[in-house]
């Protein structure tokens, strides 16, 4: 072990199992100081005139750093919690640490612009930083193409992996001892905004409130057993692949309400307390005890999607974020802020759409299928820009992921890879094909509303 002291920048990786770049850090390191930056920009209001970061989101990741924490502490490190964009707090830490002292910063990479452009600040400011990509399922130097070549459509992404046999390495385990922390007590005070005690709290929904408004809800993440952080995220996968519940994904993935219709892992692996790989292990513990079926294979299809978002950001970069998308074409929408404000409240008049709306509000949560139907019905029948959209979903979702989010909107708004445009759910049919007894309907009517159309 040297005598060198790094900084280990969590960023969407909280957790200590299978943190690649926590072992870079730590590899040569003689000290390692592990931060966490409250970006004020993540709660700012955004140009459609909400906060960026809801309330729901908010409180998972406040338990998430707790966690983090504890789990640091059991390992003779902890947390140092810092409010301020990471371009500008960072560099003050440094220097507050003596910069000359400090030899680098150790992070995830993030191929997401405004991800990139924190790296960048950081490097402007004159720190070295070293970044580690590790988001994915699968290396990404192990595909059997360079990212640069990547299929426009997922099937033949994934036909290309899986001829190849391209598997994903196995999960590291979380070091039994992280070396040492500096103190830090000192820069409390200092021209360095440190965060007191475990972390903010500041959920802005009382989760007793929640617990009762939200009875029904298909991820209760104020429920212990679904809090953030990486002691639930285990514990959740160990329970979810215990049982047949992966053998029954397929048919059952298409549900809109209950706790076991889909496998919930996207609100860790978002906050990234939980790794692909991790997942991808327990999966094939699963089919070793209990043996392959359709439903263990789709769940792995389901992470390849999640993977393709990741290295379509790797291809394509920025010009994923421009209003045209990949698209030349200009956006053909008029944005209609009234309609648009009526389908983040849930009041366009569409009880499916309605319905899907409010429970996201109230929850934070949302189906796959319903994620669908409602991104649809913004872009294709409200003509609503389909950036303001992605922006709600942002606030609102507790599985928030910018791939996954940025790919899944460009996709249905035909601004993505996919030759064949973009794709309409015809609301109507959605609602009577999975909502066919008005129940989900029904759970999530306003007062005034039986459900119905
Ligand atoms: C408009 C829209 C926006 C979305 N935004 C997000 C987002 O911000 N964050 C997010 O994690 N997912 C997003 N998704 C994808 C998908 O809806 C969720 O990953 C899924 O519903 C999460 O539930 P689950 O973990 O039970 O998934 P399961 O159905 O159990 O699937 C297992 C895992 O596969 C991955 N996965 C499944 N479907 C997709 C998909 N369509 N795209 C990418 N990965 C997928 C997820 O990691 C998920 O946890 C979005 C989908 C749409 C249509």
């Amino acid at each position: 072990m040297g005598s060198e002291l790094v900084i280990f920048w969590f960023r969407k990786d909280l957790r200590l199992g299978d943190n690649l770049a926590l072992v870079e850090a730590c590899g040569a390191a003689g000290r390692v100081l592990t931060v966490y930056c409250h970006d004020p920009a993540a709660e700012a209001s955004t140009r459609w005139g909400f906060a960026r970061r809801g309330p729901h989101r908010r409180a998972f990741l406040a338990a998430a750093l707790a966690d983090l924490d504890e789990a640091l502490r059991a390992r003779g490190s902890r947390l140092l919690q810092l409010r301020g964009a990471p371009g500008a707090v960072l560099p003050a830490l440094a220097r507050a640490l003596g910069a000359e002292r400090v030899a680098r910063v150790v992070c995830e990479a993030i191929a997401a612009p405004e991800e990139e452009d924190e790296v960048a600040a950081l490097r402007a400011a004159g720190l070295r930083v070293k970044t580690v990509w590790q988001s994915s399922l699968l290396d990404p130097a192990e595909l059997p193409f360079a990212v640069a070549h990547l299929p426009k459509v997922f099937t033949a992404f994934r036909q290309a992996v899986e001829s190849a046999g391209v598997l994903p390495a196995a999960p590291l385990a979380a070091p039994e001892a992280l070396p040492p922390c500096p103190p830090f007590e000192h820069l409390q005070g200092s021209t360095v905004d440190v965060i007191g005690g475990r972390g903010e709290r500041t959920t802005g929904v009382g989760e007793a409130v929640c617990e009762a408004v939200c009875e029904g809800a298909s991820f209760p993440w104020w429920q212990p057993d679904f809090a953030g952080g990486e002691q639930a995220a285990l514990a959740h996968v160990a329970r979810y692949f215990a049982g047949d519940r992966p053998r029954h994904y397929k048919a059952a993935r298409n549900g809109l309400s209950g706790i076991d219709f889909s496998s919930k892992l996207s609100p860790w692996l978002a906050q990234g307390a939980l790794s692909p790989r991790e997942a991808f292990a327990a999966l094939r513990r699963h089919e070793a005890e209990q043996g392959a079926s359709d439903g263990s294979y789709w769940l792995w299809f389901e992470l390849l999607w999640r993977d393709y978002f990741r290295f379509l950001h790797l291809q394509h970069g920025r010009r994923l974020y421009r209003t045209c998308g990949l698209n030349e074409a200009a956006p053909p929408s008029i944005h209609d802020p009234a309609a648009f404000a009526a389908w983040c409240e849930g009041r366009t008049g569409h009880a499916f759409i309605d319905a899907g709306m409010r429970e996201l509000a109230a929850t934070g949560w949302l189906s796959n299928r319903m994620r669908q139907v409602v991104a649809s019905y913004l872009i294709h029948d409200l003509g609503c820009d389909w950036r303001a959209g992605a922006a709600w979903f942002e606030a609102q979702l507790v599985d928030y992921d910018v791939y996954s989010n940025q790919g899944n909107w460009l996709y249905i708004a035909g601004r993505g890879t996919d030759p064949r445009g973009g794709r309409r759910f015809d609301p109507d049919k959605q609602a009577a094909t999975y909502d066919a007894d008005g129940a989900y309907r029904a759970r999530w009517a306003a007062g005034d509303r039986r459900g119905g159309n």
